[in-house]
């Protein structure tokens, strides 16, 4: 399909590159002078600041938000026979981690308007094999940690945050990442922290589980050439960290200004009948890695997801860039049908998949564009 001139994209990196290229330039060619490309003090120096900012005593930066991930499982020695509670409405890394270190992933379904996991169905799926849960806070809206921290608790089970899509956002007071056990990050470039590459961390207020990563990322090994286990090679690099620094200052404009936008689309969006904007839990401060609504109103089960396609195509025709996150839930992906599950059986997660489209959200998003994309739907939709 030809988009127009003015078409809007779903996302755009470059602009903000832009807005900040004199000061990355600059540091980017310090550190190619400085010899000192992986590991050393840029990157320490990110992880103080990133610790920091979440309040936590710990960041162990690595290579991407799934190797975040991995190794959190890995620290935790969560690996064959344990079961590991998580979302079947995330990016497959979520899972698809579990089953790397030899575990199995549990699917609980989702609530409806923040689609995230449906805290109060947490416990019927918690067997004596149960290790772990992975709230993922997705779209950048924080889960409901209270009620999800005090199952944990009750089960003596770990916590491990997703936060790839949520850095900045909190929940009662507190940033994302620092209330479970680990906090788990991607740098990824569309991120809310986004590197020029991959990237990612994790952090934690136990030192204990913190050496342990470090060993981890590093070919399981603290002293040189000595392998205490079987680890990987997961360290971010310093060009990368560097960058991220400097976003990192500038992270809290942007996750601003991405509510703004959340609040005015939802201002006109409510008022549009068969569309369901999405709404954040009392107590939880969303930092919007996407705004994703859900097209309502038509058939239910397979009709919908034509019909929400149809919508998504006028959009394109009316130059209305979205994206689609995401078509089918993990509980029905081909590689997990061995775990027998069956269609029907998350229902929430699986009209969530037929009826979502994600809407252009990115901090340089203007006024007029947001009107052009309200009006587009009205259209749509009228
Ligand atoms: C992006 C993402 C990841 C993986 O991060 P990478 O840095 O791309 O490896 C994991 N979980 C979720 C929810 C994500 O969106």
């Amino acid at each position: 399909m030809i988009q127009s001139i003015n078409s809007i994209p779903a996302f755009d990196i470059k602009q903000q590159y832009t807005s900040i290229a004199a000061e990355v330039n600059a540091a980017v060619l310090e550190v190619l002078a400085s010899g000192r490309y992986i590991g050393g003090p840029v990157v320490e120096g990110f992880e103080q600041q990133f610790a920091a900012y979440h309040g936590v005593t710990e960041c162990v930066a690595c290579n991407s938000g799934t190797d975040a991930l991995y190794l959190a499982l890995r620290a935790l020695e969560i690996g064959a026979g344990d079961e590991v509670i998580t979302t079947p409405f995330t990016f497959f890394a979520t899972t698809e981690v579990i089953n790397a270190v030899g575990a199995k992933p549990v699917f609980v379904d989702i609530d409806a308007t923040t689609f995230n996991l449906d805290v109060t169905q947490i416990a019927a799926a918690i067997t004596p094999k149960t290790k772990a849960i992975i709230p993922v806070h997705l779209f950048g809206l924080p889960v409901d940690m209270t009620g999800l921290m005090a199952i944990a608790q009750s089960h003596n089970l770990a916590v491990i945050e997703d936060c790839a899509q949520s850095t900045g956002a909190s929940w009662g007071g507190q940033k994302v990442g620092s209330i479970g056990h680990i906090g788990c990050f991607s740098f990824y470039p569309t991120k809310n922290l986004g590197g020029c590459g991959d990237g990612g961390a994790i952090t934690t207020n136990d030192s204990a589980i913190a050496s342990k990563l470090r060993v981890l990322r590093e070919h399981g090994s603290k002293t040189r050439y000595i392998h205490e286990e079987i680890g990987v090679n997961s360290r971010l690099d310093a060009i990368q960290a560097v960058i991220l620094q400097i976003k990192l200052r500038h992270l809290d404009i942007w996750n601003k200004k991405r509510q703004e936008l959340a609040t005015y689309y939802y201002q006109f969006l409510s008022q549009i009948p068969g569309i369901v904007p999405p709404q954040e839990l009392l107590g939880g401060v969303g930092v919007w890695n996407q705004y994703t609504i859900r097209i309502s109103g038509e058939g239910r089960n397979g009709a919908s997801a034509q019909y929400r396609d149809w919508v998504r195509s006028q959009l394109q025709e009316k130059g209305v860039s979205s994206m689609l996150y995401y078509p089918r839930p993990l509980h029905l992906q081909p590689v997990y049908e061995s775990l027998g599950y069956q269609p029907g059986q998350l229902p929430v997660s699986e009209q969530a998949c037929h009826e979502v489209i994600s809407l252009p959200m990115f901090p340089e998003l203007t006024a007029e564009q947001q009107d052009q994309v309200i009006y587009a739907l009205k259209d749509c939709l009228s």
